[in-house]
């Protein structure tokens, strides 16, 4: 077996909002590639459960920038074995936890944490051993690989979102997750502009598709880049 030039692993990057359904579209694209995947919003969502774990105040930065100096990080890029670890533990599930969720974008709007992260999250796509990586999260068109051959924004509407994320739950518990939904993707677009298409990315807008639309709009969009329609 011939192990591939990484200089040719193609980048598929995608940004979108909470509840966007990026993550399981950007996995399903991945698979169905033979690529790498990886999920950028986990490792601020695994610093955030550090944080919590240490009992420090997420909101005081100082705080947050010397967490870094304990955050061993792990996450599979393969798309059918996803697991998070920070140091021995494995927080896959943890960071999902709604405490989580509520304290991650305090801990994403600092400067220090983002540059951090950014250079983490190069450095494993880099070591992606597969023809290409699906990286996703909310900066990777603009910021992480603004020179990615592939840059898509998945949007949909935010009732479209919010009746996706709610359809998973009950009564109460639906209307607490779109609200608290609606609260992160305001807080995280002081920081970070995903709502907008950047110059040169594709806006893929799943508002009217169904997830497997949704994943074959997204694998058009790679192929057209291959062989472009003149
Ligand atoms: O994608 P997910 O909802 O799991 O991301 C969790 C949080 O991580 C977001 O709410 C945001 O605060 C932060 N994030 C970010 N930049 C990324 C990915 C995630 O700031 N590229």
């Amino acid at each position: 077996m011939t192990t591939p030039d990484s200089a040719q692993t193609i980048v598929v990057a995608i940004d979108g909002p909470a509840g966007s359904g990026k993550s399981s579209v950007s996995k399903a694209v991945a698979r169905a590639l033979g690529y790498g995947y990886l999920d950028t919003g986990a490792a601020y969502r695994a610093l955030a459960w550090l944080v919590l774990e240490k009992g420090v105040d997420s909101e005081d930065a100082d705080a947050v920038i010397a967490a870094l100096d304990d955050f061993d990080y792990f996450i599979a890029t393969n798309p059918d074995e996803y697991v998070v670890r920070v140091g021995e533990t494995d927080v896959t599930e943890a960071i999902r936890e709604p405490r989580v969720s509520a304290a991650v974008s305090a801990i994403a709007r600092v400067p220090a944490v983002r540059s951090h992260l950014v250079a983490l999250f190069r450095s494993i796509a880099a070591g992606v051993d597969a023809p290409g990586v699906v990286v996703e999260g909310r900066d990777i068109t603009t910021v992480v690989a603004p020179d990615a051959p592939v840059r898509i924004l998945l949007t949909a509407s935010e009732e479209a979102r919010m009746a996706r994320r709610s359809a998973e739950l009950q009564d109460d518990a639906a209307a607490t997750a779109g609200a608290e939904l609606k609260k992160r993707d305001q807080a995280d677009s002081r920081v970070v502009d995903f709502l907008n298409a950047a110059e040169g990315v594709t806006t893929v807008d799943s508002t009217e598709l169904n997830f497997a639309e949704t994943v074959d709009a997204v694998i058009t969009v790679i192929a057209d880049t291959q062989s472009p329609v003149s």
